[in-house]
């Protein structure tokens, strides 16, 4: 696919710190106004204003793939592609309609839940430059070496290689430190990786490289890993919220999350709004092959109302906690259904004297597996206490807890640890 380099910079020169949420915001009804006029998806109503749009998820979005994509391609055309890219693990396959060549990308979904995204080579440059602004470090022209380490290379990440940039893919199906000899010869000047293999790499003995960007992506970023990562390398780790949906947020330096605004229109779904817990609901501001409006996703983000040093308008998270997908159920003495945040686990936990070294939790039905490294009695007398005391205090019925041996997980999967299965 040829995507156009003088696109991308142009996009890159039209991405703007915003600094007046009044210009901000009229930005983004001016893009707002043309994404409801102009979308051409039979799926959609034909109306300015958003509330009359029906709030999507993945299921809906998928049952109606051919109606909301513009060049009414199908499930099974796309599906095809992205399968054979993906098992290949040669990225070339896009598809070819009359309106141009399409990048198909598919999202990180369960099996029998996976999203298929469709862009142009248009949307690709506008993509790339927007992340590129967003994210790279000042000075603009200076080379860059970007170390990528993904799941399934995308021609996304492609399109931004240029004089300028040295694009490098590394591929999390291999293991890691098959990789470290191609890193210290690279010496990549930024690295871009999911949070758990990044803390994995910064523990590993032989790296010689001294990246002066780190950016972690698609994992929620623990405290914990992120202080081990920033000790490694003597250098700040930034987090991107980057998804097949779209690119949602990033960390400007201060380490404050701060949604893209500008690219990406977010309606709340206050999941529980006393806490400040929402689900964002999406509208893209730039997508034309295949318009998202009003898409919920599936992620628990927290709200924070305080400016940010930084000067940016746009609206601060304070975290991305997980998916909706991995509240836990409990009850309450009563026996109403409870939700207990993957959040209140993970906090009880770190908070010990002596937390372990590695865990997950599983819940199976009424019980919670809990993966221990090390495994020991001390361990297991501290995490049990700390539980039933956060148990005894949310005042739930208390779970059966079932403790195990720790074991890594694959890197080619999604970290998350705490879910349900
Ligand atoms: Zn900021």
């Amino acid at each position: 696919m040829k995507i156009s380099k003088l696109a991308i910079l142009r996009s890159f020169l039209q991405t703007k710190h915003f600094s007046s949420l009044e210009k901000l915001h009229a930005f983004q009804q001016q893009r707002l106004q043309y994404v409801l006029s102009h979308h051409g998806a039979s799926f959609y109503p034909n109306s300015l204003n958003l509330e009359d749009y029906p709030i999507i998820d993945k299921s809906v979005f998928m049952a109606n793939f051919e109606r909301i994509n513009t060049p009414h391609i199908s499930e099974k055309d796309a599906l095809s592609v992205a399968v054979e890219a993906e098992n290949s693990r040669d990225f070339s396959p896009v598809l070819r309609t009359p309106q141009g060549e399409i990048v198909v990308g598919l999202s990180s979904g369960t099996s029998g839940n996976r999203g298929i995204f469709l862009l142009s080579a248009q949307e690709c440059a506008l993509w790339a430059g927007y992340i590129l602004k967003r994210m790279l470090p000042k000075p603009y022209l200076k080379r860059h070496k970007i170390a990528f380490f993904l799941r399934a290379d995308s021609h996304l990440y492609h399109s931004v290689s240029s004089n300028l940039i040295q694009f490098k893919f590394y591929d999390l199906f291999q293991p890691l430190d098959t990789h470290i000899d191609a890193l210290n010869r690279q010496q990549p000047t930024i690295l871009i990786m999911p949070a758990n293999a990044l803390k994995r790499l910064a523990q590993m003995p032989n790296l010689h490289i001294k990246p002066i960007k780190i950016i972690s992506v698609a994992e929620v970023l623990e405290d914990d890993a992120k202080q081990l990562i920033e000790n490694r390398f003597r250098q700040p780790v930034f987090q991107a919220y980057q998804c097949t949906e779209g690119f949602l947020a990033h960390t400007c330096r201060y380490g404050n999350w701060h949604l893209n605004e500008d690219a990406v229109y977010i309606e709340r779904d206050w999941i529980d709004e006393k806490n400040g817990r929402f689900c964002p609901i999406i509208t893209d501001l730039n997508r034309s092959t295949q318009p998202v409006i009003r898409y919920r996703l599936n992620d628990i983000l927290t709200a924070c109302d305080e400016p940010c040093p930084c000067g940016s308008v746009f609206a601060r998270i304070q975290k991305i906690e997980g998916r909706c997908d991995d509240i836990l159920i409990a009850q309450t003495q009563n026996g109403e259904p409870f939700d207990l945040y993957p959040d209140f686990i993970r906090n009880s936990i770190v908070a010990l004297n002596q937390p372990p070294q590695e865990y997950r939790v599983e819940q199976v039905s009424g019980s919670l597996k809990i993966y221990l490294k090390p495994l020991n009695n001390d361990l297991i007398k501290d995490i049990a206490t700390a539980l039933n005391q956060l148990f005894d205090k949310l005042k739930i019925k208390p779970l059966h807890l079932e403790f195990l041996e720790y074991t890594e997980p694959p890197l080619h999967q999604k970290f998350r640890r705490i879910k349900k299965i």
